[in-house]
């Protein structure tokens, strides 16, 4: 894409609060800007304290109404979300693309994921299961039913405008709680886009409310209010935390998904050709910027030099561009200041004495016009060891380090050598290092003989460690948005003592 960008057209994106669109109530405004050319994409409304407040309160009036609805009703609106989500693919993955960066075709994989995570616990509203167990009394049945728990609020990273706020805000609703979203600021376009689908879907006033806005504000406040009974939060491992503090205040449900510093084990006798197509896409995807990301390869001896040329080769190959254009393999970082960050980490990396195998820089010497302008930087490839600054801190850009291991064991043990613990992978034909792996790597996901990228919703999903608690997605999905209440059925009409004397 050597050629001068169209200007695209300004949207305006407002707050949406007890089922209006509606402006800051101090009329601010903040910019969104895309990372491919730096033009301006949005203003949008920028939610004050007052606003938040306002959210919130609509959402905690709606829920009566909306946590009386039957599950099933629910979900026939998710079925409808769904829909629409089919028939707009197109606008919402160019979006995705223009606001975040990343190729078209993985924005539309995440919409395609946005909608499996709908239709998925649509599912759920004709199945929330709960249990009966064999009571120790005769005439008597204990069970559970489940509850929504009241207000929640879903606080989102940039790294999956869509499909992230979905995995949260979908089961919320289906098991009737209402919500107050808080997007990230540079991808307030797609989060206002999908918002509106489930207001035609049908989506009762109140029930989903939409506040942009700075993170120290809007999201500090959300999290402070004692009306937010549910918190799902996403992103950095440090902002978790405080949020963590917040909620243990006032004793809420909590979900944190954070930060990840993934390993991807290749074996002596992996498949060299599927290890390195996997360990590629895994790293450079979305340009690293991933919680699931492989930014520490770790491979056996054997064939340790083999890999390293091979993947460097390759990751030089990768073809970085406009994510609108459809020979692009990798777009640029979401932010100058993330281009920086990622300069940073290779500048750390030669200083530190990784080998520099690929990439190394950002394209402002040569490399044309377009890549100079965005926040592209190369792909890039260190061969270094797991104490390196660059194998422990989380870089959330495309550069990656490959670390030698002197057997799997040893490889394992470089694995779990790190504060985080979300995502693993390891390639290999014997399935012992497999399990192994599986068992013994501190993580909550393995994938076996795939890097990890491509989490399905039908499995859980979530962190050890520094990477957060809780589990999204998958059957475990909704026992963050219920409260599981124990019921004692007595139907013999006879009085029971109230302790169960011994037999004699
Ligand atoms: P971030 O922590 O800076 O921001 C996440 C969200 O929190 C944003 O909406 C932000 O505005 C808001 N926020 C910031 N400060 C806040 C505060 N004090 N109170 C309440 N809300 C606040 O993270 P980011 O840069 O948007 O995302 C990148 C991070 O997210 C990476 O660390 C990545 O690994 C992580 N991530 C994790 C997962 C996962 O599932 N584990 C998925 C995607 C991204």
């Amino acid at each position: 894409m050597q050629q001068a960008v169209a200007q695209e057209k300004l949207e305006q994106v407002e707050l949406f609060i007890a089922g209006e669109s509606r402006a800051s109530s101090r009329g601010e405004t903040f910019q969104v800007t895309n990372p491919a050319t730096r033009q301006t994409l949005a203003n949008v409304a920028s939610g004050t304290e007052e606003d938040v407040r306002a959210g919130i309160d609509a959402a905690y009036e709606a829920f009566p109404n909306w946590s009386q609805t039957t599950a099933p009703e629910r979900a026939e609106i998710l079925f409808k979300v769904g829909q629409l989500i089919q028939e707009n693919v197109e606008q919402l993955a160019r979006t995705i693309t223009l606001e975040e960066g990343k190729a078209l075709a993985e924005a539309r994989a995440e919409v395609k994921q946005g909608y499996n995570t709908v239709m998925y616990f649509a599912g759920e509203g004709r199945r929330m299961l709960s249990n009966v167990t064999p009571s120790e009394t005769k005439d008597k049945l204990t069970m559970t039913i489940r509850r929504p728990l009241g207000v929640t609020a879903v606080i989102t990273p940039w790294n999956f405008p869509m499909m992230i706020p979905l995995w949260n805000i979908s089961p919320a609703l289906v098991c009737g709680n209402t919500v107050v979203f808080k997007p990230a600021s540079f991808t307030p376009i797609t989060a206002s886009k999908f918002v509106q689908l489930f207001v035609k879907a049908g989506l009762p006033r109140g029930v989903l409310n939409l506040i942009t806005g700075p993170g120290e504000r809007v999201g500090r406040t959300l999290v402070e209010s004692d009306k937010i009974r549910v918190c799902a939060f996403t992103g950095e491992s440090e902002t978790g935390k405080g949020i963590a503090q917040t909620s243990a205040k006032c004793l809420r449900r909590q979900v944190l998904e954070l930060g990840g510093k993934n390993p991807l084990i290749v074996a002596s006798d992996a498949d060299l050709a599927v290890a390195v197509g996997g360990a590629l896409w895994s790293a450079f995807s979305n340009a690293g910027q991933k919680c699931t990301a492989a930014s520490r390869i770790i491979v056996e001896e054997p064939i340790l030099d083999r890999f390293a040329k091979t993947f460097a080769e390759a990751a030089t190959k990768l073809v970085v561009g406009n994510g609108l254009d459809p020979s692009t393999e990798m777009g640029p970082l979401i932010s100058e200041a993330a281009l920086t960050k990622t300069k940073e980490y290779a500048e750390i990396g030669k200083r530190e004495g990784a080998k520099l195998l690929a990439g190394g820089s950002d394209y402002k010497n040569g490399k044309g016009p377009d890549l100079q302008r965005g926040n592209f930087h190369q792909p890039t490839v260190f061969s270094g060891t797991n104490s390196m600054q660059i194998s422990q801190d989380e870089i959330f850009g495309p550069i990656t380090t490959i670390i030698s291991a002197r057997n799997i064991q040893d490889a394992i043990s470089i694995a779990n050598d790190t504060r985080y613990g979300l995502a693993s992978a390891i390639y290999t034909k014997d399935i012992r290092n497999a399990m192994k792996a599986a068992y013994d790597i501190d993580a909550g996901v393995t994938f076996l003989n795939q890097g990890p990228v491509g989490i399905e919703v039908g499995a859980s999903f979530g962190g050890v460690k520094d990477s957060g608690f809780g589990r999204e997605l998958g059957e475990v999905g909704i026992e963050d948005y219920t409260e599981k209440k124990t019921l004692y059925l007595d139907y013999s009409y006879r009085v029971h003592p109230f302790f169960y004397p011994w037999k004699k």
